[in-house]
């Protein structure tokens, strides 16, 4: 099942993807949700990041080839990271570039999408706390990164971090969906999600023996190689095999 969240003349709700439109659903699936007889036409609404996280909990240098071009190794142990709620954007609004920064990377990533409280959940249990899976844009701005040798300021920007377009409660990342970014349909990265150093079940056992994860936080998982500047005027993309893709132009401040 894809799940989205949409604006449409009522309001902001959640829906699943259906062959003829968006079928429309009371509550929400972090909750309680129950469909309706309504399919809103796919032009009739608009798509929203499909969950507003009380936090994004962020992986470095999860794919090997990335922090080999990052000039590290593999970490020992997941390095974690946070960005704010605010810099959450959904498809197709646009990444607000920093008058800070002069160097601004695109990061295609997978995300998990948490869909219970979990805390102390072990790498076994860590399927039951999973709603889905979505791609993310850990948009950096690398000079800043750099420069404060802490990650907060470089990652932390309002926009730096476009969710979407859908969960999909099917994915499995051990299947090997390949992880993509294109910049003016250029491709840049590409690699698969087999690809990661530390697995999501692995993931979620280490972040939850920190801080409980609350229905609708996101784990974003790492990028592959490639990562390289986006300035005002891209349009840059994000796509999970088998999830979709998430479309973002890029403007300046
Ligand atoms: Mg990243």
């Amino acid at each position: 099942m894809k799940i989205v969240r949409v604006r449409n003349d009522e309001g902001i709700v959640y829906g699943a993807v259906e062959p003829e439109g968006i079928r429309l659903y009371k509550g929400s699936p972090l909750f309680e949700w129950e469909s309706t007889e309504v399919v809103a036409p796919f032009d009739s609404v608009q798509l929203l990041a499909p969950v507003f996280p009380t936090k994004v909990v962020a992986v470095g240098r999860n794919y090997a080839d990335h922090a080999a071009e990052m000039g590290s190794g593999i970490p020992d142990a997941p390095i974690l990271f946070l960005k704010p709620a605010t810099s959450v954007i959904g498809p197709g609004a646009p990444i607000v570039l920093p008058p800070d920064s002069k160097n601004v990377h695109h990061e295609a990533e997978v995300a998990v999408v948490i869909g219970s409280v979990a805390r102390n959940v072990r790498a076994e249990d860590a399927a039951s706390v999973i709603l889905g899976y979505t791609a993310a844009n850990d948009v950096t701005a690398r000079d800043i990164q750099r420069a404060d040798g802490q990650w907060t300021r470089g990652k932390g920007y309002d926009t730096f971090c476009p969710l979407g377009p859908a969960i999909e409660t099917e994915f499995d990342p051990l299947e090997g969906a390949e992880v993509i970014c294109r910049v003016n349909g250029e491709i840049k990265q590409s690699g698969p999600t087999t690809d990661m150093v530390f697995g999501v079940a692995e993931l979620i056992e280490y972040v939850s023996r920190v801080m409980t994860l609350l229905p609708g936080d996101v784990i974003l998982t790492g990028t592959p190689s490639g990562v390289g500047p986006i300035v005002d005027g891209d349009v840059v993309e994000v796509e999970v095999e088998s999830i979709g893709v998430l479309t973002n132009p890029v403007v300046k401040a």
